[in-house]
């Protein structure tokens, strides 16, 4: 098996396909991962404003891998994944974000977790930390959080244990025979060929294969600093997220800007201050250690492509925008598992990639 891309889908689907028995070669060019920037939220109900109930079906399963995922994950690589049962705080600031927010927790009521309207005294008692301004919301105790660097690298530490062949080195093109994928060529013309090939190339993905169109979509976000961070669960609003980690860390995002370039501009990041601490007023004690932007890879209907193309030998595993660090289990599960032989996963149809050609 050839898996083309080592952010946090590639890597995922590289280690399951090698725990399932195949041998398996992990190509990346060396470009900066989406998941690298990624603030590593696990929101299938914070996010749950999905109209699509088999794309909240997906993110619900994923979030229920997590923990399981995250033990096992340690024990195969020795390393700390960064996995996180903080809980999460989805909270209106503003007054017109309160009739929107009670309206999304009624939908999530219906769809899972049971929700109770918080105030924000409420709000406060469980997590002091928070401001004035936060007026109401919902204390979410199943939505957790990993810290995507420590998981990519015990993602690298695991595949290193389990044999998967790592190398640096850009894919230019697949090579194709008899209408069927047998492996990639590189840029510098280096041929390997496999039984299978995975696509998980991010936003690029489109460039290297025909079929799934995917375009950059991205974020800014900042990363700060503090021995002792002011909250310790995560907290939404509908201007900002403060995702804090044990290690001091604590993620401020995001931006959502349809366009291609990794510019960090002045006034998202003031912007983003603003009404991070808005939130949590004492995160401006803390040390900005960091501002960054990512691209997320996006597909026209916003749902990710999972599974076999029209063409044998390929397999997608790209498109998953906003939450590629949700789903990495179970777009790693599906496409590893199909990698490494196996059945296609339940209730996948609406993922498949080749719904691109069939629209066409
Ligand atoms: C600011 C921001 C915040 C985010 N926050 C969250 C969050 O809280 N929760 C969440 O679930 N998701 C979040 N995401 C989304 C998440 O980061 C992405 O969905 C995820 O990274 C997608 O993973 P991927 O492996 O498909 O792509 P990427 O992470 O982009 O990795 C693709 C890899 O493929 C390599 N590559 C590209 N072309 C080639 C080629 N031709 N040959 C070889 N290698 C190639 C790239 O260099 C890269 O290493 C966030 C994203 C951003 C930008």
């Amino acid at each position: 098996v050839i898996v083309v891309g080592a952010g946090p889908i590639g890597l995922m689907t590289a280690w399951r396909a090698a725990r399932a028995g195949a041998q398996v070669r992990l190509l990346d060019d060396g470009g900066t991962p989406a998941g690298h920037v990624a603030a590593g939220m696990l929101g299938p109900w914070s996010e749950a404003e999905h109209r699509d109930g088999a794309m909240h079906d997906l993110m619900v399963a994923a979030a229920r891998r997590w923990p399981d995922v995250a033990r096992e994950l340690a024990e195969d690589s020795g390393h700390d994944v960064g996995f996180t049962a903080s809980g999460t705080l989805l909270v209106a600031c503003r007054p017109e974000h309160m009739a929107p927010l009670r309206r999304h927790g009624e939908v999530v009521k219906g769809l899972d977790d049971p929700l109770e309207w918080r105030t924000g005294g409420e709000l406060r008692a469980l997590e002091p930390g928070l401001g004035t301004a936060v007026a109401g919301g919902y204390a979410l105790k199943h939505e957790h959080q990993v810290d995507p660097r420590r998981l990519m690298a015990a993602l690298r530490a695991a595949n290193a244990a389990r044999g998967v062949h790592s190398e640096t080195g850009g894919a230019r093109r697949l090579v194709e025979r008899d209408d069927a994928i047998v492996g990639v060529e590189t840029r510098d013309g280096t041929r390997f060929t496999a039984r299978t090939t995975v696509v998980a190339a991010g936003w690029e993905a489109s460039q290297l294969a025909e079929g799934v169109p995917l375009r950059p979509v991205k974020g800014q976000i900042l990363r700060l600093f503090g021995e002792d961070p002011p909250v310790t669960r995560v907290v939404r609003s509908a201007d900002a997220y403060v995702a804090p980690r044990p290690s001091g860390e604590v993620v401020v995002g995001g931006t959502v800007e349809e366009r291609g370039d990794r510019r960090v501009i002045a006034g998202a990041v003031s912007r983003l201050l603003e009404d991070a601490i808005a939130l949590v007023p004492d995160l401006r004690e803390l040390e900005l250690r960091e501002v960054a932007a990512g691209l997320r890879p996006a597909t026209p209907d916003g749902l990710p492509a999972i599974g076999a193309d029209r063409r044998a030998g390929l397999i997608w595993a790209a498109g998953a925008f906003r939450h590629g660090i949700l789903l990495s289990p179970v777009i790693a599960e599906a496409a590893g598992g199909l990698a490494a032989g196996h059945d296609p996963l339940p209730g996948m149809a609406p993922f498949s990639p080749r719904r691109f050609r069939e629209a066409a």
